[in-house]
């Protein structure tokens, strides 16, 4: 489904298909940004947050989303700048570590085992507010 949306890069509002949370423009250019990251680590296997940051002029805050996103990981299993947005331990990447996503999917399961039938009748109620 086709809707607006403001981009969460540059405010723009844009029609958004439900798959990007940000404008074909930024989109792009979020892309050849990532891009640049991936052909430096090609020719500098290795490099740490900071030399990327530093050599390619894109701030650390851009890297973390990278990193967030599952589009780069982070070499070091015990690190301290990609955090469990739970139970703070040390990721690689994404938003969780392991034990938190099968915790979350678990609780999930939990939530959803409401059973849910078909409402026979609907009252609608709306308040009247005399003046
Ligand atoms: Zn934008
Ligand atoms: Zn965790």
């Amino acid at each position: 489904m086709l809707h607006l949306e403001n981009c969460k890069i540059c405010g723009t509002l844009f029609t958004s298909n439900g798959m990007f949370d940000i404008c074909p423009y930024c989109k792009k250019q979020d892309d050849e940004v990532f891009e640049r990251i991936r052909e430096y680590l090609e020719q500098y296997p290795n490099s740490n947050i900071l030399e990327v940051a530093l050599n390619l002029d894109i701030s650390v805050r851009r890297i973390k989303r990278y990193l967030r996103e599952c589009r780069l990981q982070i070499v070091e299993k015990d690190n301290t700048f990609l955090l469990c947005k739970k139970c703070g331990q040390s990721i690689q990447s994404g938003e969780y570590c392991d034990s938190c996503i099968d915790n979350l999917y678990h609780d999930y399961k939990v939530a959803y085992k409401g059973r849910i039938v078909p409402v026979k009748e609907k009252f609608h109620y709306l308040p009247f507010i005399n003046r």
